[in-house]
């Protein structure tokens, strides 16, 4: 694709556009001859006002990208004119979270900007890499999922299919995490602070939600008043979504809660002027900040209202549109492809039946037929944490139409499998969309599956055990409706623009022609057996090794040694993932050394990083004691030099790109049959690392394609974990594994909590007390035993980097490209729409 006359036309263009931003400043009146003649210079000056020799870095960032957004601004609009004037089937992506990182680099990469904007900083004299470290990430996103939403609105665009995500534009994103004493601290992700250069508010679009409550603010507290309908608005900022060689610009459209501008004008006249004003102030901290919890759901109003607020915003758009370009309500399936990105936005269930009965005025037989038909969604975890219950109550206050079409829905559903599988009341049960109890709730998932006609996991384990286990009443109810659409990320990101040097390694070895079609990584297979190639992907990671640890001394101080194994467990600290599993390792690593201060044994810099949702105890110690190792190694002259471990705070996007790239191994240990896909794990792949890890989530099918020879799996299959309740016994492996209970008797010693005691007790609770679910101690030998074959392999460099690019060749099946490929083709029908 990247190779081809379209592609060079709008390198070619943009690169003119480019070069007018090269010419000099002349302190004349300014000509605008047209749109393209946006000037680094002019919004360096007018954009902030300020005096161009007394500019910071900050405003120099804004100039640049407002620069870049000038380029593709025309093609931005000519991407939506095309789809106006084509009326093709357009894909919506419903997402809670996008995850999107920085964009400067990225859009730049995408419009083949690259050689231009060299000698554009160049010439100015400006520093890159320190121009892109101004850009704020929009952390508007936990983890996994929010990435994965971002890579495929991306794929998206580079593929050319007319598709817009959608989501909410929080003023505060994930907080940011500081460590105070090996403690996380949460700190406010104020990433809007100043102004963001690549979204436009589009006022013009505003849309209109309705709830069937009303609020008040009665002394700091927020009161629901039953009864009485309020009105909230939903103002539209867009963001440009440059698909690879920028040929399409799709949007991104996040919506910011407001008030009516009517005024409560009874109110006013009774003279609450202030009164009237703190209503505003309600309604706009709907949207006001992302709710840091992954893979749990904390059952808050403000989170219910802020998911029917994406949906209700989302829809009336998308309809809006639907009816500018079609009169028959009856098409909207062949126009319009929803996918829900996890149960969040399930309210689109009965949304799209209340908008087709209330104001297309269908029966009720066709409103059902179009809304399915429509809808598809996809489910991300297993944890029963995780799914979703709203209180009916709820409904009842703020939403009591869609209870309604809830309650019909319900209804029929529950006629329709009591005449399809009789005396089965069991069945009837757990498929209804209503939990009984003291607090009936409405159970999301349900809704979801059955108000749609697709459901999918994330990896092939993970849509097994959805369908077979999960959600097994339903999924035999509607057998045809599942499948499995295995997770990929974007290789633009990951690798073009995370990894140069091995991005150039690679297109110097095949062309460049894997950046649209990962796939043709697999022409690097030959290639594990060629000294020189051997040696060249060894100097990439060694220049990446570097990079990452030249950045992390100039931006905290730290050293690290390029020399050592960089090994890596980066994601959300989650009790499922088993950061613990890894300190335990680190901890019998550390005693053997300390038994025998002569063995052999590589030098290693274990990284940590992650945060763990601000009110989940157990997770925020075990981020104590991964900073609490670290110390006590770090100030112990018998490891000095061999071992080392480093958390690095605040894990980001822009994080993970420094140091997945620079990562010799990638640990990947949940607990089997808990990791619904991984994502982070493909990172690590398609950048060289080494897995060591669990059968579980897509590191499966990345094993599969790389071979089991090319990675280190140890520990229980989900098989094993789903029937270890009967067996397992944290204290047998205590009593029986002396490098197990000198791990765990030298942290409950006290050892690495000297002037602190008892910190880590909890962590004696769990897991050796309550029969720990994650069942830690069960694979902590295996993991033990695989990190010894690990050291081993590296003890020679040509096997290690044999290995090393064998994963890389296989890695192309895990590009975000196939997923959606993948999604297009089975899920959504649609098809590239090229914009002309
Ligand atoms: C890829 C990514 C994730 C997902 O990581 P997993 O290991 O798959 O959980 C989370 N956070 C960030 C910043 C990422 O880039």
């Amino acid at each position: 694709m990247s190779g081809d006359r379209a592609a060079a036309d709008v390198r070619e263009l943009n690169a003119t556009r480019m070069k007018k931003l090269l010419r000099p400043f002349e302190c004349g009146p300014i000509q605008l001859t047209g749109a393209n003649d946006a000037l680094y210079e002019r919004h360096l000056m007018f954009d902030n006002v300020v005096d161009p020799l007394a500019v910071g870095p900050r405003e120099r960032y804004e100039a640049v990208a407002r620069s870049v957004r000038d380029i593709l601004s025309q093609r931005w609009i000519r991407t939506e004119q095309t789809y106006d004037r084509e009326n093709p089937k357009r894909v919506y992506y419903l997402s809670m979270e996008f995850l999107i990182g920085r964009s400067l680099a990225s859009n730049v990469a995408n419009l083949l900007l690259d050689p231009v904007m060299r000698q554009f900083t160049e010439e100015k004299g400006l520093d890159w890499l320190s121009l892109l470290e101004q850009e704020p990430d929009a952390g508007l996103g936990n983890g996994g999922l929010g990435r994965l939403a971002a890579c495929f609105i991306e794929s998206m665009a580079t593929m050319q299919i007319p598709a817009m995500g959608y989501g909410l534009r929080y003023e505060y994103g994930i907080f940011r995490q500081a460590i105070r004493d090996g403690w996380q601290t949460e700190q406010p992700d104020n990433w809007l602070r100043y102004p963001d250069p690549w979204e436009v508010a589009r006022p013009h679009e505003e849309v209109e939600v309705t709830l069937g409550c009303s609020f008040e603010v009665r002394g700091g507290a927020l009161v629901v008043i039953p009864g009485e309908p309020s009105m909230l608005v939903g103002l539209p900022y867009d963001r440009p979504v440059v698909g690879y060689g920028g040929k399409t610009v799709n949007t991104l459209r996040l919506w910011a809660a407001a008030a009516p501008h009517s005024f409560d004008f009874q109110v006013f006249s009774a003279g609450d002027f202030v009164g009237a004003l703190a209503e505003r102030l309600t309604a706009e901290s709907l949207t006001r900040v992302l709710y840091p919890d992954d893979s749990t759901s904390m059952g808050h109003g403000l989170r219910f209202i802020q998911e029917y607020f994406l949906v209700a915003c989302s829809l009336a758009d998308l309809v809006r549109r639907f009816r500018r370009n079609n009169d028959d309500w009856g098409v909207l399936p062949e126009k319009a492809a929803i996918q829900l990105n996890d149960t969040h936005p399930s309210l689109a269930v009965p949304e799209l039946m209340r908008i087709l009965l209330d104001e297309g005025r269908l029966g009720w037989d066709e409103a059902w037929d179009i809304t399915r038909r429509t809808l598809a969604y996809t489910n991300h975890t297993l944890l029963p944490e995780a799914l979703e219950k709203w209180p009916l109550r709820w409904f009842e206050v703020l939403l009591p139409r869609h209870l309604e079409i809830i309650l019909e829905i319900n209804h029929r559903l529950l006629g329709d499998v009591r005449s399809r599988f009789p005396h089965d009341e069991g069945r009837v049960g757990r498929v209804s969309l209503i939990e009984e109890g003291d607090v009936r709730k409405i159970r999301m998932a349900n809704l979801a599956i059955v108000g749609s006609h697709s459901t999918n996991g994330v990896a092939a384990i993970h849509s097994n055990l959805l369908r077979t286990v999960t959600v097994k009443d339903l999924a035999e109810v509607f057998p045809e409706r599942f499948s499995n659409k295995t997770n990929g990320v974007t290789p633009r990101r990951w690798l073009l623009l995370a990894n140069p040097a091995l991005a150039a390694t690679i297109t110097r070895a095949i062309g460049d022609g894997w950046i649209t079609d990962l796939s043709q990584l697999e022409r690097l297979k030959p290639l594990a057996g060629d000294q020189g190639f051997l040696s060249e992907v060894r100097a990439a990671k060694r220049e990446a090794k570097i990079r990452f640890a030249e950045w992390l001394r100039s931006t905290s101080g730290v050293e690290i040694d390029p020399g050592t194994i960089f090994d890596s467990q980066v994601k959300r600290i989650h009790e499922y993932k088993r950061q613990l599993l890894n300190g335990l390792r680190v901890v019998a690593l550390y005693n053997r050394l300390r038994q025998n201060p002569d063995l052999a044994m590589a030098p290693r810099t274990f990284f940590f990083a992650g945060k763990a949702a601000p009110a989940y105890r157990l997770a925020k110690i075990v981020i104590k004691l991964l900073n609490n190792l670290a110390g006590t190694i770090d100030g112990d002259p018998v490891v000095r030099g061999r071992m080392r471990v480093v958390f690095l705070p605040d894990y980001c996007v822009s994080l993970a790109e420094k140091l997945i790239p620079a990562s010799d191994v990638s640990n990947q240990i949940s607990t089997a049959g808990y990791e619904a896909s991984g994502t982070s794990n493909m990172k690590f792949m398609m950048n060289g690392a080494l897995t060591i890890g669990t059968r579980d989530g897509a590191a499966i099918e990345m094993s599969e394609a790389a071979g089991e020879e090319n990675f280190f799996l140890f520990g229980l299959t989900a098989d094993e974990v789903a029937r270890s309740q009967s067996w397992y016994s944290p204290q047998w492996h205590y009593d029986n594994e002396p490098e197990t209970r000198s791990a765990l008797d030298l942290i409950f010693s006290g050892h690495f909590s000297r002037y602190e005691p008892g910190v880590f007790e909890p962590l004696r609770d769990t897991l050796l007390m309550h029969g720990d679910r994650y069942r830690h101690l069960a694979d902590l030998t295996a993991y033990l035993d695989a990190d010894r074959r690990l050291l081993e392999l590296y003890a020679d460099q040509d096997a290690w980097t044999r290995k090393a690019i064998l994963n890389i060749a296989a890695s192309g099946r895990f590009s975000s490209d196939r997923s959606i490929a993948e999604y297009a083709a089975e899920i959504w029908d649609a098809k590239p729409c090229p914009v002309r």
